[in-house]
């Protein structure tokens, strides 16, 4: 029996999407069939519809998404049929250069097959109702009412965690919190200072205040993202457009700059500040990105006096460890996720979220499938 499901379609970039059924693949001996209960609207996927991250087409976007599974091929290890399982996006070989390297996000199998939009064993695992084959978003394509990935992305969660705030954890929260906990950059007492309050930002923030800064500084352009930080555990908001934010970093930190700053804020204005807030012997850690192509300028006094700086994805994610820990500090009340959801849509109104995020008008809003 061949299963039929509604998925949103990006035909063409700059075309809005298009809701339409669309045709599953018959399972391979590794893969997950996962009903998705609840997918974010992220950035990422703002970029590929855009045009200014290139994919082929047609696609399904859609990378941080919860549900639940409904099969699993012969050989799928590590997940089992009605587990509630968050989805990763970095499957990885395991036995590449890099990932013998602990680098999982650099694994070369990952890094080549990506950019093809296909399942991480380069084949396709739906199609159109044409026949023509359909592309999935890292590996994923969750804004679908199911998506096929392979075991290692189906990670089970508790059961007891909402689906509209379990899919965050896929992407924008591990990011941020990954950032702030997975490093080791944040000593216990140590001043932060998170740069762009979006998804990825107000993460970051919990992060540090789970990993026990003494004073978490938020910064950003927007008063009630602000507001928002201050609720979830920044202990000062820093209004960019009315203060200098480097000033409001020396002062909240006797003089020298901030211990640890963390951008999420993808500007090249913001890269440049993050350099300048920080202390000698301090740590940056850049999250946000700007088209690659684009040069970023620093002073070259800001890079000096044993300043470290490091570029993460995905939070240094290890999903199978990080993910049920995260579902759990949110059921203990140490991770705050509700406050993140600006909206709870359809998946026929996807177009209408994606455009509310380009105007900056959302946290995140979360396709909540029945
Ligand atoms: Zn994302
Ligand atoms: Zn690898």
């Amino acid at each position: 029996m061949t299963l039929q499901y509604r998925a949103a379609v990006l035909h063409t970039a700059q075309t809005p999407l298009s809701v339409e059924t669309v045709t599953a693949a018959k399972l391979k001996p590794t893969d997950v069939l996962v009903r998705v209960r609840a997918a974010g609207l992220c950035h990422t996927d703002l970029e590929v519809i855009e045009g200014s991250l290139r994919y082929p087409t047609p696609i399904v976007l859609g990378h941080e998404a919860a549900g639940v599974v409904e099969q699993v091929g012969p050989a799928a290890r590590g997940v089992k049929v009605g587990d509630h399982v968050v989805l990763s996006w970095n499957p990885h070989c395991g036995q590449c250069f890099y990932c013998d390297r602990d680098l999982p996000i650099l694994c070369e199998e990952y890094l080549g097959a990506g950019p093809k939009a296909r399942a991480f064993d380069g084949e396709s695992r739906a199609a159109l109702a044409d026949g023509r084959e359909l592309g999935q978003l890292m590996f994923m394509g969750a804004f679908a009412e199911y998506c096929i990935v392979t075991d290692q992305q189906a990670i089970p969660v508790s059961k007891q965690i909402p689906f509209d705030r379990a899919c965050l954890i896929g992407c924008g929260v591990m990011t941020g919190v990954g950032a702030a906990l997975n490093l080791g950059a944040i000593a216990h007492g140590d001043t932060v200072m998170v740069v762009g309050c979006g998804a990825v930002g107000l993460a970051a923030v919990q992060g540090a205040r789970l990993a026990g800064a003494g004073a978490i500084i938020a910064v950003d352009l927007d008063p009630a993202k602000l507001a928002l930080a201050l609720r979830i555990g920044a202990t000062l908001g820093v209004d960019a457009s009315k203060d200098d934010v480097v000033a409001a970093a020396k002062r909240q930190a006797g003089g020298r700059g901030v211990d640890v700053v963390i951008e999420s804020a993808g500007s090249a204005s913001a890269f440049r500040v993050t350099t300048e807030a920080v202390r000698p012997g301090g740590q940056v850690i850049w999250l946000g990105k700007i088209n690659v192509n684009k040069d970023v300028s620093f002073r070259w006094g800001s890079l000096m006096q044993e300043k470290r700086i490091r570029r993460v994805s995905y939070g240094n994610a290890r999903p199978r460890r990080d993910f049920p820990l995260l579902a759990r500090a949110y059921l203990d009340g140490a991770l705050m996720l509700d406050e993140l959801i600006s909206r709870r849509i359809t998946l026929e109104q996807i177009n209408d979220g994606f455009d509310a995020l380009k105007r900056g008008e959302t946290i995140r809003s979360v396709i909540a499938f029945d």
